[in-house]
């Protein structure tokens, strides 16, 4: 099937970062075959042309981190310190089934789409109850949407709270604490072997589905599962992906079992590697930003997740200024509170503006784009996040009549300052329109909504008696941070 979308202004985010107005986009299946000045556009036949006179045509959004089980409690964790809300947000995902992580991945994923994100990140943990911790259940969601996906699942063969600076107050945790750590830790090799079946059975690229492994964080694995992992990655060409460094805590904590930071400890067992993505990249060392260049490897920056839970400002000019390959994510639900790449995109291009730093490095438009789009590709092996001929066919048309885009003045200035995802008109992904005129094409958006909401009523007295025993843990995670930051 061929599709000409004609007459559009063209964001290409391509190496030049070219913009080219009145320009055509020709769609061959999955790929895009053409994209320039309307005047050469090949001939058709085209079984369907888009006007698109109206219309700003991007690359679709890579959201580069999420967590697609935490789409049900968006609004309702409390803004403390990560390890606080760690213990609040795991207990409300205690009783899901497949069917609410279902609901959870689709209400977001919809989210998402209609805000012009065409691939995700899935840093997936859910129950261990469900196959897969309820992973399958995210993929068929997502693929219910179109929408395209990477599923990293989520390893972890420590306990919880042998991998934070606990000290003194180890002694005063609740039983609470052991129950969430039986409840995520597993053998070493067991992992490994769930993992690869993981793989073996949904990764499938030509139904959008990505599978591969995630570390839960450098800290959380012994260094045999952050390798093997690695080597599975390796043997099966797959990207992988792993929280780094969030907190202060964490980074204390890597001094402690490694001698060195998060980052030079990976370096040291040979896990740095161009299809690494480290989601958060805040606490790290000046020398690491060096390595995260010469690796290639990719920091993932979540600045609503950042800010919500206190954990600090990612070194993104002093990436960008290395020439590191840093990417975008909204992080999930229970910490940014929705998963609109937007938000995304302008809080990453406002909140490195600080008063007194030298504002030439400062984060430009581009550089906010190019996060949001090819960077995010790169990191997972995507042929996606750049308009140009071979690519795949993701790609976002905005509605130019809107006060977003009027007057145009500066067009990607105005899709990072002054967008919210309210212009997205149709959505593209792998050549098929899964959004078209702002609705959902595949799935009613209604129903998304209602099979949400009803899988929240169902949870909801597991997730009261839930959140009211993991309130004994605060007390001592509370000692942790304050003694951390060296004192109230
Ligand atoms: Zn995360």
């Amino acid at each position: 099937m061929k599709t000409l979308i004609r007459n559009a202004v063209v964001v290409t985010m391509n190496e030049q970062n070219d913009v080219i107005d009145n320009a055509s986009v020709v769609i061959d299946g999955t790929r895009l075959s053409y994209i320039g000045p309307v005047e050469w556009t090949p001939p058709g036949p085209f079984e369907r042309t888009i006007e698109a006179g109206r219309m700003i045509a991007m690359p679709g959004m890579v959201n580069a981190h999420c967590h697609s089980p935490a789409n049900l409690v968006r609004g309702m964790m409390p803004s403390k310190p990560l390890e606080i809300w760690r213990a609040y947000y795991r207990a409300s995902l205690r009783d899901m089934r497949d069917e609410d992580f279902y609901a959870s991945a689709l209400l977001g994923g919809m989210e998402m789409l209609k805000a012009g994100a065409t691939a995700v990140l899935d840093h997936f943990f859910g129950n261990q109850a469900c196959p897969f911790m309820g992973a399958g259940a995210a993929i068929l969601a997502m693929r219910d949407l179109g929408l395209r996906h990477v599923v990293a699942l989520t390893l972890s063969d420590k306990n919880y709270e042998e991998t934070i600076p606990l000290g003194e107050s180890a002694s005063n945790l609740s039983d609470e604490v052991k129950r969430m750590s039986a409840s995520e830790a597993k053998a070493t090799q067991a992992w490994l072997d769930e993992c690869e079946a993981f793989i073996d059975t949904f990764h499938h690229p030509e139904k959008l589905t990505v599978c591969c492994p995630g570390p839960s964080a450098v800290q959380r694995c012994t260094d045999e599962l952050l390798t093997g992992a690695a080597e599975l990655a390796q043997k099966k060409n797959l990207p992988i992906h792993v929280h780094l460094a969030e907190t202060k805590a964490q980074a204390v904590m890597g001094k402690q079992l490694y001698g060195t930071s998060l980052l030079q400890h990976l370096a040291s067992i040979g896990v740095l590697r161009p299809n690494l993505s480290l989601a958060h990249s805040i606490w790290i060392e000046p020398a690491d930003i060096e390595l995260f260049a010469q690796s290639g490897t990719t920091p993932v920056h979540n600045p609503a997740s950042n800010l919500r839970i206190g954990s600090g400002l990612a070194p993104v000019k002093q990436f960008l200024s290395a020439g590191v390959n840093v990417a975008l994510g909204t992080d999930g639900s229970a910490s940014n509170d929705g998963q609109n790449m937007f938000d995304a995109l302008r809080l990453a291009a406002l909140i490195h503006n600080q008063a007194g730093t030298d504002f030439n490095q400062w984060v430009t438009p581009v550089q906010a784009l190019s996060m949001a789009t090819r960077n995010g590709a790169r990191a997972f092996g995507l042929d996606a996040g750049v308009l140009a001929p071979g690519m795949l066919a993701d790609l976002v048309l905005l509605r130019r009549d809107t006060p977003a885009f009027t007057p145009l003045n500066d067009v990607m200035g105005q899709l990072v300052f002054c967008e919210n995802g309210s212009s997205v008109d149709t959505v593209i992904v792998n050549g098929e329109v899964v959004v078209e005129g702002g609705r959902p094409t595949k799935v009613n958006e209604d129903e998304v909504l209602r099979l949400a909401a009803q899988a929240r009523t169902r949870l909801d007295p597991s997730i009261q008696r839930e959140l009211t025993a993991a309130q004994t843990m605060e007390p001592a995670l509370a000692e942790m941070y304050f003694r951390v930051f060296g004192g109230k």
